[in-house]
């Protein structure tokens, strides 16, 4: 019987170290190839503003006296859209390491939403490879939050980004801001709604993390590197806000943001 025993406890100890050993080097591929994934998907990414800067600004050196100011200023303008989108590319990747950045400082200041969210609907309107439209809902028009006006750029920039990417042939998109009130706290939210793919429901507690993308059907459809909601998640709660999701696969999402009125 003292040898069965024995002979059990080992085997179980074998059998365990086996799970233990394949179940980490099944974690470790599925990292790597995230990592490749990531590495492939941001390449692109950043390539293709660098491309589009490069030629504008070789369209400018060859630019003659006699040509239409006009057409210098269009060259002008992409250059600067292209490194601003540059610089929120960047943003993102710094907000991998975000958590554990000490020096890291919001620049707070009061921002008229109006301010930035007209702007950004036209940026993205031109450069949508699909009709793409988009209204917006300002409640009272001059509505303000407390944030670093960078950084709510980005992270409206980035659900805009989303809101069209993930709709199929065309994207319907509404933007509104409102004040609203719980437990006697005044909050000012900000919705980004699409009529789009939508997001199954087991995926939805996964999307704001690292790296993370819906598995199936979008994944190499639609470029992307699984960064922009988990920038989006750490940018609001460094602001003290939160961001909610809804959706319903087939119908559309809903991203909402909240930041406490000061
Ligand atoms: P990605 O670079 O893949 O777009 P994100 O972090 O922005 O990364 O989003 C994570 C995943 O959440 C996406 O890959 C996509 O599957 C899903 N997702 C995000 N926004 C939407 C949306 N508006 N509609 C449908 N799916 C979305």
């Amino acid at each position: 019987a003292g040898i069965l025993t024995t002979s059990l406890i080992i085997l179980l100890i074998l059998g365990f170290s086996f799970w233990y050993l394949i179940r980490t080097i099944l974690r470790q591929k599925t990292l790597e190839e995230m990592k490749s994934d990531f590495t492939n998907n941001i390449t692109h990414e950043l390539k293709t503003p660098i491309a589009v800067a490069y030629a504008a600004t070789d369209a400018l050196l060859n630019f003659h006296q006699a040509d239409n100011p006009t057409k210098r200023e269009r060259y002008l303008r992409i250059c600067q859209e292209q490194l601003q989108h540059l610089s929120g590319l960047v943003e993102q990747i710094l907000s991998m390491s975000m958590e554990r950045r000490k020096t890291f400082r919001l620049h707070l200041e009061e921002v008229r939403l109006k301010e930035i969210l007209a702007p950004l609907i036209e940026q993205h309107k031109l450069k949508a490879d699909k009709p793409v439209r988009i209204s917006l809902q300002i409640t009272p028009e001059e509505l303000t939050v407390t944030a670093d006006r960078t950084h709510l750029t980005n992270m409206l920039s980035n659900l805009l980004d989303n809101a069209v990417k993930y709709s199929l042939e065309h994207a319907d998109i509404a933007v509104s801001c409102r004040l609203c009130q719980e437990n006697e706290e005044t909050y000012t939210e900000i919705c980004v709604s699409d009529c789009g793919i939508g997001i199954a429901r087991e995926c939805l507690p996964h999307i704001f993390d690292k790296f993370y993308r819906v598995p199936t059907g979008n994944r190499h459809e639609v470029k992307g590197y699984g960064l922009g909601l988990f920038y989006v998640k750490t940018m609001i709660e460094k602001h003290g806000g939160t961001i909610r999701v809804t959706s319903e696969p087939g119908k559309g999402s809903r991203f909402i943001l909240r930041l406490k009125k000061t």
